[in-house]
């Protein structure tokens, strides 16, 4: 009878992005299949191996995923819409990644069930993962959805783990929250209306793994952390009630994370489940509302180690929590695990050699939570003389961090006091600041910021990093990046030209490693979406800018032409919700401390000679709060720190803001009261269906609706392009319109990305010649 380890899932990049190597290597066609999968097995059992070692009880399985497990789970239950060219049967890779990535779709299959993608097909829409920045692809569904078991990867990957020797806890999306997530483009619908068809799948898997020798299964249910309606708690009640049974001796561990139960509580609590997951650091108060309301035989999980953060837990002060838990449910029946999936947390504080030895004591990664996990798990099965140890340094590392010089500037906390409300405001209101401003053409051409970060720029800023590269010679090779950038973007004939950002490596780290208050991590990846990952900078102390950050690019590329150039910097929300922040002040003081140093910058962009300035927010609406009763105060905030951010400049200042992947109806206000002149947003999958907010609120200034998806090397033809421009034509005056792509192109090779502008710069012509 002890307390046992859970780790409810862990990162699946590997600790050197090899996932991420793999699946580039067979995209770009130099490695095949075989290798692909092999590369994927050696991770899964690395990391089965490692969870184990470290001390988990629970070590999952099936949370592996060669992209999103949305995805997975769309595929495994056979939700597949029919653009993709799939009859049934097993589903190929092709098909799987077509859904991921959109596909130019050359290769058709010769023949067998899966016919392979259609040429040119779009991948499905992507979207934030609850209030993470993880993306998963949102399954579509229409009305009459038929779900078949379509994969059997859950178990697969269950019998895989066995074979090596691991008994692992297969991990499923719950079909509550998958039918939440899920879009139709059906009216009049909801896909949550489709649960009845979609539980046969659901039981059919998970009698399978009972069939495979699972004994528990841990079942996501997230939306157990949005605010729900009294139907969709029946619907929960509905489908538990009709999954709890189906394989005898099979255990359900229902988990919510990123939030508590609020007003689900109780349902939770009380649906024949075996076991719930309470997220305790979000919602401490979740634990004794969880204990006094459930049955005894309930197992709980204590999700008490932050998994969406990196710092040290202070263990003794858990324990004084925990013990008196452990004595009144018993000990079987207290599983220890993070607060969330460790997906969202980088995987291995010891390769971070590099680190400020005093802030790397307060951090604690993927496997270092185990770890603590473990320690406690001891503590309270052995007591805690047989960690004394371990809970000392714990301890210890806690004390430092509060009583540490380096995380107090008094120079900060003076500068914030004297912040007065005027500092946030604009002179003029929108339409006097128009007037004002660089006049252009209609629908005038820019792109977001970010030009295709080569081969080339890669190894040139690795080799620079290991010093390999000195500084000069890394200077003048990213000036003639810059340098062919403005000039293609002229020829092309962009009328509002970017450096291109060839300098940075991530829009919010480029920051971070300037700014102090900041460390950064040489190896701390956390999964953006794919293969795609970032480095969140780690925000340990008070914020300051010693000196400009971006006005020397911004001032060299101006030098070389007489188009206007764009300053391009990261805003104060973003920086904050890409970072992994302190916890030991307000989110919102450790954002006003961002938005007065990167005030600064906007100010240094102007006097440099600036018309045009812009500050990305393309995380301020995943900041927003799973629950609406908690949006206020953080939009309060939140555009707070922008406007203080963007209002040291002249009325002629044009300020723009860039936000993507974000649906806007809910807080349209909001955006509206952040008082840009210009706002680029990511509308082109939505098929411009994002812009109805705004048409809707009347937002009076100017608009960029993305009408070009950056995330998949498909060039948009000049027609597609149209038919999106009239699209939000239909929904917005003309002369508020701007046409750029829906994000920045980083991500992009230039062959399309040369393409796919040339064919938007011609889409904004011909828009143009047909206003006269
Ligand atoms: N300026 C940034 C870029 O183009 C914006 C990226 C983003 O919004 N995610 O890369
Ligand atoms: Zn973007």
């Amino acid at each position: 009878m002890t307390v046992t380890v859970a780790t409810l899932g862990f990162p699946r990049i590997g600790p050197r992005r090899e996932l991420k190597t793999a699946l580039e290597r067979y995209w770009s066609g130099q490695s095949d299949q075989k290798a692909l999968l092999a590369a994927a097995a050696d991770l899964r059992a690395t990391t089965w191996a490692r969870q184990a070692a470290l001390g988990a009880d629970h070590v999952p399985s099936n949370d592996f995923s060669l992209y999103d497990q949305v995805l997975d789970t769309s595929v495994m239950v056979g939700a597949i819409p029919a653009l993709y060219g799939w009859r049934g049967g097993p589903v190929s890779l092709d098909t799987y990644f077509a859904m991921a990535r959109g596909d130019q779709g050359v290769t058709l299959a010769p023949c067998g069930h899966d016919h392979g993608p259609k040429t040119g097909v779009p991948a499905q829409e992507m979207t934030k993962w609850f209030d993470t920045n993880y993306h998963y692809l949102a399954p579509e569904v229409s009305r009459g959805q038929v779900f078949a078991l379509s994969s059997t990867k859950p178990v697969d990957e269950f019998l895989e783990a066995k074979a090596r020797g691991f008994h692992t806890r297969p991990v499923l999306l719950g079909p509550v929250t998958f039918l939440k997530l899920a879009k139709t483009k059906d009216a009049d619908f909801a896909p949550i209306s489709l649960l009845s068809a979609l539980l046969p799948v659901y039981a059919e898997i998970l009698k399978a793994l009972a069939a495979a020798g699972a004994d528990w299964v841990q079942i996501d249910e997230p939306c157990l952390a949005l605010d729900l309606t009294d139907f969709e708690r029946g619907e929960l009640r509905r489908a538990y009630g009709a999954l709890t049974h189906v394989a005898p001796g099979l255990r359900l561990m229902l988990a919510n994370y990123f939030g508590g139960y609020g007003e689900n509580l109780a349902t939770a609590v009380n649906l024949p489940v075996d076991g719930v997951h309470l997220d305790l650091v979000r919602a401490p108060q979740d634990l004794e509302r969880a204990l006094s309301a459930s049955r005894e035989s309930l197992v709980l999980s204590l999700g008490v180690i932050d998994g969406r953060n990196i710092w040290r837990a202070d263990l003794p002060v858990l324990l004084d929590r925990l013990e008196p838990v452990v004595a009144r449910r018993g000990a079987d029946r207290i599983v220890l695990a993070p607060s969330c999936s460790l997906l969202h947390a980088p995987i291995d504080l010891t390769l971070e050699t590099a680190i400020d030895p005093e802030v790397r004591q307060w951090l604690a990664f993927a496997v270092q939570k185990i770890e603590e996990l473990a320690v406690l798990a001891k503590a309270l099965n052995t007591g805690r003389a047989a960690v004394a140890a371990e809970l000392a340094a714990s301890a210890e590392a806690a004390k430092a961090r509060r009583v540490s010089a380096k995380i107090h500037d008094p120079a900060v906390a003076a500068r914030l006091a004297v912040v007065t409300e005027g500092m946030a405001r604009r002179s003029a209101a929108f339409d006097r600041r128009r007037a004002q401003q660089l006049r252009l053409p209609a629908f005038p051409t820019t792109t977001i910021g970010s030009f295709p970060q080569t081969e080339a720029v890669r190894k040139a800023r690795s080799a620079h990093g290991k010093g390999e590269l000195i500084d000069a010679a890394y200077e003048s090779f990213l000036r003639e990046e810059t340098e062919r950038a403005i000039r293609w973007q002229e020829e092309v004939g962009l009328d509002v030209l970017v450096h291109g950002e060839f300098e940075r490596n991530d829009m919010v780290q480029y920051f971070g490693e300037q700014l102090s208050g900041f460390v950064f991590t040489k190896h701390a990846w956390v999964q953006s979406y794919g293969s795609r990952c970032v480095r969140p900078p780690i925000l340990f102390g008070d914020v300051s800018r010693p000196k400009a950050m971006t006005v020397e690019w911004w001032r060299y590329a101006q030098s070389l032409t007489d188009r206007p150039v764009k300053g391009m910097l990261t805003g104060p929300v973003t920086i904050l919700n890409w970072s992994f922040v302190r916890d030991d002040i307000p989110r919102s003081l450790a954002c006003r401390q961002i938005a007065l140093a990167i005030r600064d910058e906007v100010v240094d962009l102007e006097k440099a000679g600036a018309r045009i300035i812009q500050i990305d927010e393309a995380a301020l609406r995943e900041g927003l709060p799973l629950r609406r009763a908690d949006w206020d105060a953080y939009l309060a905030w939140a555009v707070e720190c922008f406007r203080l951010t963007a209002s040291g400049v002249a009325d002629a200042t044009q300020i723009h803001t860039h936000m993507c992947y974000s649906e806007f109806n809910d807080i349209i206000a909001a955006i509206g009261a952040m008082d840009a002149d210009v706002i680029s947003i990511e509308t082109a999958r939505s098929k411009m269906e994002l812009l109805d907010a705004f048409a809707d609120y009347a937002y009076p200034a100017e608009i960029g609706p993305g009408v070009y998806d950056i995330h998949s090397p498909r060039v948009p033809s000049v027609d597609e392009m149209t038919q999106l421009l009239i699209a939000a034509q239909a929904r917005l005056s003309s002369g508020q319109l701007w046409v750029n792509p829906d994000c920045g192109l980083k991500t992009r090779k230039w062959p399309e990305t040369k393409a796919a502008v040339a064919n938007m710069v011609e889409t904004a012509r011909r828009a143009r010649e047909a206003l006269v």
